[in-house]
């Protein structure tokens, strides 16, 4: 049974006791009259206190308030994915099983040949479910989430986007196990990209020294840090950057089965009529090509369908409405909802992600 996920604050070390930290109070610099030796060490022994109380060991010299917004806005804390949310996928998630729940859960089996990249990459499509997975790991195995993308490092973050990266990996470290989800990492390693100006060439390189370090796999090293990187764009990552996400998982439109799934499941949360015939026999081949996003998409759209149908009569209708009142998902419904929503991944997308796949793809 994996520990239940973190939720954020400081673990104790051993302990698996949380504590937070504060933010000194402005220390008055005002001279006060009398006793000034005995507040003077009554200053000291506070500041001490104060300092004992702040950050911990390990997060000393680090920005005390950029490490409190990366504790409430980088750190994600939302309702736990299990893989089974996760639909298809198998290979992709037999392969992150092995390779990153196991050895999270019990670090000490793997060590020498069987010791684990701390580097891996998700790539393919939007939309297919990169995020959903990042989620599930850090879900599965107990770890604090970190989830930050490239763009909000370069526009949100903008000037201090190095730092928050530098502070970022040592929050994780100290907050183990950790999995570090960086989006559109791209963006961020493109050798394009770094070509623009010195501040994103900057920002490269100080990711490149940190995925380094979590990396480095030295005995001294026991920090369970797994940065997994996610892109639609793999064909833009260098040699570089490539060499560092030594696991490259390839996120495939869902197939058949997937989709199936994917249907019966969104599905389930609402009242319809839907036949498995109507499922497999008809919706699963008319959204070929759709990805998991899409799929959602389409199943609100079509959710929507009923409501219209009955909506402006109940609501003016007034009064209390019962749900029973809105009839059930039909295929009628779906198929108003196919007539306006397309596979938003074009064909010759797929071939580059195969090739790439093909390439430089782990999987077995
Ligand atoms: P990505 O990170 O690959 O762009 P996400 O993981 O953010 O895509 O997926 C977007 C949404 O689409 C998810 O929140 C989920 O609702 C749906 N989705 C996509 N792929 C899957 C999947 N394989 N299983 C279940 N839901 C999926």
């Amino acid at each position: 049974e994996p520990p239940p996920p973190s939720r954020g604050g400081f673990r104790a070390a051993g302990g698996g006791q949380r504590r937070g930290f504060r933010v000194p109070r402005a220390r008055s610099a005002s001279p006060q009259p009398g006793g000034q030796q005995q507040q003077k060490k009554q200053k000291k022994q506070e500041e001490k206190k104060e300092e004992e109380d702040e950050l911990p060991e390990r997060l000393k010299g680090c920005d005390k308030e950029l490490v409190k917004r990366i504790e409430q806005e980088v750190i994600d804390s939302g309702s736990p994915v299990t893989f089974e949310d996760v639909a298809g996928l198998a290979d992709a998630k037999r392969s992150i099983q092995e390779m990153v729940i196991w050895p999270m859960q019990r670090p000490e089996l793997f060590t020498g040949l069987r010791a684990v990249p701390k580097g891996m990459l998700l790539f393919g499509p939007p939309g297919t479910g990169k995020t959903l997975i990042g989620r599930a790991i850090a879900s599965s195995s107990g770890a604090t989430f970190f989830s930050i993308s490239a763009s909000s490092l370069m526009s949100k973050w903008i000037g201090e986007s190095e730092k928050l990266v530098r502070t970022m990996f040592a929050v994780a470290g100290y907050k183990e196990p950790s999995v570090v989800f960086i989006d559109e990492v791209d963006s961020l390693l493109s050798q394009r990209n770094s070509n623009e100006n010195e501040a994103s060439r900057r920002l490269k390189t100080e990711f490149l020294v940190q995925l380094e370090g979590v990396g480095s796999g030295d005995a001294s090293n026991k920090e369970r840090v797994l940065v997994v990187g996610a892109t639609n764009r793999p064909q833009e990552l260098d040699e570089a950057a490539r060499r560092r996400f030594v696991k490259r998982f390839y996120v495939p439109l869902p197939d058949d089965d997937a989709r199936t799934t994917l249907l019966k499941t969104l599905l389930a949360k609402n009242r319809h009529c839907l036949t498995e015939a109507d499922i497999e026999g008809y919706l699963v081949p008319k959204t070929d090509g759709f990805s998991g996003a899409d799929m959602r998409n389409l199943c609100q759209e079509a959710a929507m369908g009923p409501m219209r149908d009955v909506g402006s009569k109940l609501f003016a209708a007034g009064g209390s409405i019962d749900e029973s009142q809105i009839p059930p998902i039909s295929l009628k419904h779906f198929d108003a909802a196919l007539a306006v929503t397309a596979a938003t991944v074009a064909q010759s997308d797929l071939e580059q992600y195969e090739a790439w796949n093909a390439t430089f793809g782990s999987a077995r």
